[in-house]
């Protein structure tokens, strides 16, 4: 069996990034760019004023203050998108809008609360100045944001909020980003039912295929549902060919021991099993591997493969430590850890099995000090833990536990201050 750092290094190994595609800027928060973006323009495009208030040549002002202002004759209104058609001149001044180009002749701005422009209510021919300003005081200078020519994004970050605006700025509608995964989805067991359907007795609600596509979805993958399989051959490899043409493969179910002969042999005949169980708990019956695939061009490839155990708690665990890391690569994006924070623990953890335990566990801060409890019952049945938790406490294999009050690794699944 191996450890969970060696399958996440051996599934990672067999992750290539996708490729590029073209995606209406809004459309692209999350993904990676896949060009580098450089300007055509100058931003802003000319000089042009910081302040709402009047244009002036600093030479005007010298010597001006309350005691003893300077009195400017007022020749034009500019508006932000317009162009005075007046320079200025010895003695006068252009009443200026933040944003305005600065007219011909101006080298400041004279905000208005630097003269009487309150006391003259609205448009006057004459303005009083009431302080000195120095050249270039309030104006914003073309391409002090921007440079024509100059990098503005690189090739490799994650488009955010700050890049749409940015490339929108530029004037770009459209950017080359690296497209998101299909990941298929396939849950395995007779006794599942789907939620569009009435429950029979002894069946149950299919909860992973709902609970894998919310975890594909945040983390920037297409779930595609292929629905549920049951135990034997021939319904397995039926819906396994509905997912071949997606980037990735996710079953859930039948890896445990006694199942898993059915979907071991369905796996080896469409594709290979490159290993099958983990040093951990939950989730210690895990399979890896690759299935025959098609592109959505019709070119032969191998996809990836995670079988993930049943159990609704081992699968939203095993899908954040593998799947995850899988997708992100995937999108080629860089950093691929969840975040972790070191907490001080609140309980004991028992750990005789020599596997990495990940329980679920509720983190606060108090005294800018992180503190980790667990949910409760850690029993991998039980769905409604993963509603409490905000992390994972994780317990190495190599210890046999940890005491009340010793320092553990927290893998956040949530920020405690988003709660
Ligand atoms: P298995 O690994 O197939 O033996 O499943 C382990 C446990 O998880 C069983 O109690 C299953 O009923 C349950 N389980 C498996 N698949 C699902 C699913 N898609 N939704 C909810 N529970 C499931
Ligand atoms: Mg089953």
């Amino acid at each position: 069996m191996i450890s969970v750092e060696q399958a996440l290094a051996k599934i990672l190994s067999y992750v290539d990034v996708l490729e590029e595609e073209q995606k209406p800027i809004l459309d692209s928060i999350g993904q990676v760019l896949a060009e580098d973006i450089y300007s055509a323009i100058d931003i802003p495009p000319l000089d042009n004023s910081a302040m709402d208030g009047y244009a002036v040549r600093s030479e005007d002002t010298r010597g001006a203050s309350r005691q003893s202002p300077r009195f400017l004759r007022v020749i034009d209104t500019v508006m932000a998108g317009s162009i005075s058609k007046h320079s200025v001149g010895p003695g006068t001044a252009i009443r200026i809008m933040t944003g305005a180009p600065i007219p011909a002749g101006a080298d400041s701005v004279v905000r208005f609360e630097d003269t009487d422009e309150a006391q003259r209510k609205g448009a006057s021919d004459e303005i009083a100045v009431l302080c000195e300003v120095k050249a270039g005081l309030d104006i914003r200078r073309a391409g002090e944001d921007i440079a024509r020519g100059s990098r503005v994004l690189r090739k490799g970050v994650v488009i955010r909020p700050s890049e749409v605006g940015v490339l929108a700025s530029l004037g770009r509608s459209k950017v080359k980003v690296i497209r998101r995964p299909t990941v298929a989805i396939l849950v395995t067991g007779g006794e599942l039912v789907d939620i569009n359907q009435p429950l029979p007795v002894g069946k149950i609600y299919d909860s992973n295929t709902y609970g894998v596509a919310a975890l594909i979805q945040r983390y920037g993958g297409i779930p595609k549902i292929l629905g549920v399989a049951l135990d034997n051959e021939d319904s397995l490899v039926a819906k396994l060919h509905q997912g071949r043409d997606a980037d990735m493969l996710v079953t859930t179910g039948g890896v445990s021991m006694g199942d898993y002969d059915v979907v071991k042999d369905v796996l080896a005949k469409e594709g290979e099993v490159v290993f099958w169980k983990v040093r951990m708990k939950p989730g210690r019956p895990l399979a890896f591997g690759r299935i025959k695939g098609v592109s959505k061009a019709g070119v032969a490839r191998d996809i990836i493969h995670l079988g993930l155990p049943g159990n609704p708690v081992s699968v939203m665990i095993t899908f954040e430590i593998f799947a995850r890391p899988a997708i992100l690569k995937m999108m080629g994006k860089k950093n691929l850890a969840k975040p972790t924070v070191e907490a001080v623990i609140e309980e004991p953890i028992k750990n005789k099995s020599g596997y990495c335990i990940f329980a679920r566990a509720v983190v606060e801060k108090r005294d800018g000090q992180y503190f980790a409890r667990l949910t409760g019952p850690q029993g991998s049945g039980i769905l409604t833990s993963m509603t409490l938790a905000n992390g994972l406490v994780v317990v190495p294999e190599d210890k046999l536990g940890v005491d009340k009050g010793d320092t553990v690794q927290v893998m956040m699944l949530d920020w405690t201050e988003e709660r």
